[in-house]
């Protein structure tokens, strides 16, 4: 029997999210904090403190976690939507309007998975030679296909830089005419200056943002949320699993939000770091690195795939994005220790 006859022709010419298990020594493939936020102590004690509730399902509502993180943000409960990742939440934003889906690349693989999996359409526009968004063309296929979600992500994964806020606020008015929805995917905004788009939320009834605390120190917990107008986050809530988010993770999240300071040390840690290594990258003969405002910098070499390999047989673990982005490898802010491991391999692997 050929499995594959059974498969939807949509998911049968679907590739997987690659997220290969690589042995290395200094992994900077991910875009996770080289830093866990509890550490140690904390997260044990979390832990403990939940162990006799196990055999309980977890609060479906999150109401203890979403209470928090409202308060964060000034908005309330209501406007606040749990995910076990901010994936799943992309997962119930198309689920729940469906397509046209509408994203610049290259960006985040997951908006083009999704949609594919789901049976819905994508519109996919380049990014213009800066990597910022091409406002002509998106507005031409914003009229054209009436796209129902439009994701658009300031820090870009992969490229690194914000897209814009003067183009990103001639997209977000014309709700009213093409009825889309904006979905502001700030992953790694707690890595770029500004203020992000939270502040806009009461301005724009079709502004959707997702957060992640993924990229803090939390990766392993599976915890993003989706800040929205409330009557998008009732919407999103019917599709959503009832027990989607587990009660240790609940809680964890919830003990590192209410005391930030660690995070908030590590990030600026991070940043320090990223420009460093910035100017370091640059620094080489043969490597152009592309600013970044995120937690990681995408840098090109003439001969990406020898450079991974040889990184890699020097135990450090980058991303090949050269399928994505010409001649480019994505490199992952460590800590001080492995940028330095990762900047005397990457000069030896020039060398040979
Ligand atoms: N958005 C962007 C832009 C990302 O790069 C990632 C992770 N690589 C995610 C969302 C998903 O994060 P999470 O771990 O919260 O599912």
């Amino acid at each position: 029997m050929n499995i594959k006859k059974l498969v939807k022709p949509n998911i049968r010419s679907l590739s997987a999210y690659e997220a290969k298990d690589i042995a290395c020594a200094v992994k900077l493939d991910a875009n996770e904090s080289p830093y866990s936020a509890p550490a140690g102590q904390p997260a044990r004690f979390s832990v403990q403190k939940n162990f006799q509730a196990l055999n309980r399902y977890p609060d479906p509502e999150a109401k203890a976690l979403r209470k928090i993180i409202a308060k964060e943000f000034s908005l309330r409960p209501e406007n606040i939507l749990h995910g076990n990742g901010s994936d799943e939440l992309i997962y119930y934003l198309i689920t729940t309007f469906g397509g046209p889906v509408l994203y610049p690349v290259p960006t985040f693989s997951m908006y083009g998975i999704i949609s594919q999996a789901l049976g819905e359409k994508k519109i996919e526009i380049p990014l213009d030679k800066e990597f910022d968004l091409d406002l002509e063309k998106i507005l031409t296929a914003i009229k054209k296909y009436k796209p129902k979600l439009i994701f658009l992500t300031p820090p870009n994964n992969p490229t690194g830089n914000c897209f814009s806020s003067e183009k990103i606020l001639k997209i977000l008015p014309l709700f009213t005419v093409h009825c889309s929805l904006v979905v502001i995917d700030e992953a790694y905004h707690p890595f770029a200056g500004d203020k992000g788009f939270t502040p806009m939320l009461k301005d724009y009834k079709n502004l959707v943002i997702l957060r992640t605390l993924s990229k803090i120190g939390l990766a392993g917990l599976r915890v993003g949320f989706l800040l929205a107008d409330k009557d998008i986050v009732n919407e999103v809530n019917k599709v959503r699993l009832p027990f989607n988010l587990n009660s240790l993770s609940q809680t964890i999240a919830s003990d590192a939000l209410k005391d930030k300071a660690l995070i908030k040390s590590n990030i600026r840690t991070i940043i320090k770091e990223r420009e460093k290594l910035l100017d370091e990258l640059s620094e080489i003969n043969g490597i152009t690195p592309y600013p970044s405002e995120a937690n990681f910098i995408l840098f090109k070499t003439e001969n990406p795939a020898k450079i991974y390999k040889g990184l890699l047989k020097k135990g450090v673990l980058v991303r090949n994005l050269s399928g994505i982005v010409k001649e480019c490898l994505r490199v992952t802010v460590g800590t001080p220790e492995e940028n330095r491991i990762f900047l005397r391999a990457l000069k030896k692997c020039l060398s040979i």
